[in-house]
């Protein structure tokens, strides 16, 4: 299915949101109800947050002590866990999103492989003889690359060495199966707009006892970790887009990646694939055409229709290279000559087969420009 006639193959900067997610969040615009407030509508309201509150934690597999505190969003969540925590260290990996790198900026960075992996040894020496209390915070999927990290042994890690451990799993929820039990962290977040969802809600999982200091003070809701009046037609919407996850059925669309990165290489056998070895998601490849910026590449996309994205973050009108690929050891000319294809749950084959012929012809201009 098209939007508007585009081809939207960005589904790791948003996920349009799913139709019936769509239908429950406008049935509950129109309700009146404040979740404290203990009149009828206002105890319906409470109801529905539970409900949804309910609907997440069954997809996640939650413990019955683990505590869902809704946000406004998964920056809120990774804010929350990283400064709430209080702790006395704490370690980040380099591929983490901004949301955690910028909440805590003194934080030590652990390095990556070129693999697209996290380095685990180094995690274990970095901890080794640490008397601190220490968090440690590693994405489960990282957004630019799609590869999946080894929380299960960061995780091993932590617990042998006293730290806890935060894990930013807003590109794993509905794509790989999560099970916040079996994953052992200690914090969880997660963001609706990614999984079929609302933009402008999501939630941090506090697993195994662990303690926050609230962030936003006031009215005391979310179990006084959040205060604020609940986004009732986000959260319902949310714990919706939580009863769709189908994970076996997302597997699919990893055809369609496969495809894309077959007829690439095929042409262009010097493009280089990010993550490629590795274990990764379904729905995202990113690879760079070393000789053609990831802005030219972009605008020609765009001019056919085509919705992806780059792996660089453009701040304050300069465009920087993406720092993933960067701590993947890929060079500024590499990291400055990528895309990013993200398929999701409404992809067709037909936008997959737009896409290979656009970046076709887009490949064959550039070729004849640059006389190679
Ligand atoms: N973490 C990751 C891995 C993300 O991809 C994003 C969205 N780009 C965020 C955090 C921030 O999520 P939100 O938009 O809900 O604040």
């Amino acid at each position: 299915m098209s939007i508007s006639g585009l081809t939207y193959l960005d589904h790791n900067a948003t996920t349009p949101i799913k139709p019936a997610v769509l239908e429950k969040m406008q049935e509950m615009l129109g309700f009146p109800g404040n979740a404290s407030a203990i009149h009828k509508a206002g105890r319906e309201a409470r109801r529905r947050i539970e409900q949804a509150r309910g609907e997440i934690a069954a997809a996640l597999h939650t413990g019955s002590r683990d505590v869902i505190v809704f946000t406004a969003g998964a920056t809120e969540a990774n804010n929350l866990a990283l400064l709430g925590c209080g702790m006395e260290r704490v370690i980040v990996s380099a591929i983490e999103h901004p949301s955690v790198l910028n909440a805590v900026p003194q934080a030590e960075v652990l390095p990556v492989l070129q693999s697209g992996i996290v380095d685990v040894a180094a995690l274990d020496a970095m901890l080794e003889g640490n008397t601190q209390q220490t968090l440690i915070s590693v994405m489960c999927v990282n957004n630019e690359t799609g590869v999946i990290q080894p929380i299960d042994q960061i995780v091993a890690i932590a617990r042998k060495r006293g730290a806890l451990v935060h894990t930013d799993a807003v590109q794993a929820f509905g794509k790989i199966p999560l099970d916040v039990q079996k994953l052992g962290a200690d914090f969880i977040t997660l963001s609706a707009h990614k999984m079929g969802g609302p933009q402008g809600v999501g939630c941090l999982v506090i697993a195994n006892c662990a303690v926050v200091a609230p962030m936003i003070r006031g009215g005391n809701q979310e179990k006084n970790i959040r205060s604020g009046t609940e986004n009732l037609p986000g959260i319902v919407a949310f714990g919706h887009a939580a009863t769709l996850i189908d994970t076996d059925r997302y597997q699919q669309l990893a055809i369609w990646r496969d495809k894309i990165e077959a007829a690439i290489k095929a042409a262009a056998p010097e493009v280089i694939i990010f993550g490629a070895g590795s274990l990764r998601i379904a729905n995202t490849t990113m690879f760079a055409l070393p000789g053609a910026s990831s802005e030219t590449q972009l605008i020609s996309l765009d001019l056919a229709g085509i919705c992806v994205s780059n792996g660089s973050a453009c701040s304050s009108g300069t465009v920087k290279p993406s720092h993933v690929l960067k701590a993947m050891g890929a060079d500024d000319a590499a990291a400055g000559a990528s895309l990013r294809v993200s398929l999701g749950w409404n992809t067709t084959e037909q936008e997959v087969d737009h896409f290979i012929a656009q970046w076709l012809k887009m490949y064959a201009r550039v070729k004849q420009r640059t006389g190679t």
